[in-house]
């Protein structure tokens, strides 16, 4: 492809567990991919495979500093952000900055490309929800001074700087509000409870559950998101888009079957609640239907098969990393 006609897209976040995904993905569209990362949760390993690429660069750098790109944009990809509580709990001012001043620098540098900037929202803009499926349309139920609050708060933020630079500058942009998403390449030791359960599960360890294991989350599996995404990208629609699975489960469910994909003989273990745990998550996705002819594809079992999969392929010490000790339920 003649270069002049090859689409550029800088992608933040790029050696996390998404932004890896989505870097893949848009090389395969044909794009020239800059990926950019301070590698502060992200793993060079994700897209190592990249590198050989003459329509892969990569710059490590912390986007909540001024971050200049050479040459022409036609889009940014933001998804530069401690993403699981055990993360934001550890650098909770980092992960404000990079929901703040980052997002603040990625809108500048989109404004002054012309380019079309697409922004990773969460399902913790709607907190503990009070209302089930969560809607675009509900304002959610976030406390801001608890402690998932510098993670949900800086999202709000991201919305908020989102919309003005769309509304006061005429920006293209895009929010898409992603709810728990799981597979290859996310980290063992993120605290997340898919990770931590599998770990568990293959080492013939009990798995923890927090809380009595009511608290109910659906999970998309990551191929789904990628293709959401992508989708909500090239759409010319404006507002906060949900992208995830509405498939919901308990806690305890998804455990046992875990259990019963690994084949091993764990149990189940309870342990006290952590603060603020939403105890419902279940993704409304009529607009996503409708506006981008989507779906999610994989179903539960195929998408757990694929990761437990790609855990045994790891190497048996890196298992033992897995870490549970804050939030395991997000
Ligand atoms: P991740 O931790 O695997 O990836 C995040 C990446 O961002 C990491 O590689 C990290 O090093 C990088 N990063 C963090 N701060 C940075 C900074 N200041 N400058 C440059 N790079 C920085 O997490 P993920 O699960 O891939 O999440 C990606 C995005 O999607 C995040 O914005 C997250 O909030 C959002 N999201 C993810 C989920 C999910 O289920 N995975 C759910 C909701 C929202």
């Amino acid at each position: 492809m003649n270069t002049e006609e090859q689409k550029r897209i800088l992608i933040t976040g790029a050696a996390g567990f998404l932004g890896s995904h989505l870097c893949d993905r848009f090389i395969l569209e044909g794009f020239h991919v800059i990926g950019m990362d301070n590698l502060i949760t992200g793993d060079l390993r994700n897209i190592s495979h990249l590198f050989k690429l003459p329509n892969f660069e990569f710059y490590q750098h912390d986007v909540s500093k001024f971050v200049h790109v050479p040459g022409r944009l036609d889009y940014v990809l933001h998804f530069a952000s401690p993403a699981s509580p055990i993360d934001y709990l550890r650098i909770p001012i980092q992960t404000l900055k990079v929901g703040s001043l980052g997002t603040h620098n990625l809108l500048g540098l989109a404004k002054s490309k012309s380019a079309r900037i697409l922004v990773a929202s969460t399902s913790e803009v709607y907190g503990d929800p009070l209302v089930s499926p969560q809607s675009e349309e509900y304002w959610g139920n976030v406390n801001p001074v608890g402690p998932r609050g510098v993670y949900d708060e800086a999202k709000r933020f991201q919305e908020a700087i989102t919309m003005a630079y769309h509304n006061f500058h005429g920006l293209e942009t895009r929010i898409v509000r992603i709810f728990n998403t799981y597979g290859p390449r996310m980290r063992l030791n993120d605290g997340r409870a898919l990770p931590t359960f599998i770990a568990q599960a293959l080492e013939g360890e009990n798995l923890t559950v927090f809380g009595d294991g009511t608290q109910t989350r659906s999970f998309c599996y990551v191929s789904d998101q990628i293709e959401g995404i992508y989708r909500l990208l090239l759409s010319d629609y404006s507002l906060p888009m949900n992208i995830g699975n509405p498939d919901e489960m308990t806690m305890n469910d998804m455990a046992k079957e875990i259990i019963a994909l690994t084949g091993n003989a764990s149990t189940v273990i309870y342990e006290k609640l952590p603060v603020d745990d939403p105890k419902q998550r279940r993704p409304d996705i009529e607009k996503a239907k409708r506006l981008l002819d989507w779906t999610p594809k994989i179903n539960r079992q195929e998408g757990l098969q694929r990761t437990i999969d790609y855990y045994r392929s790891l190497p048996a010490e890196e298992l033992k990393q897995k870490d549970f000790t804050y939030y395991n339920q997000r």
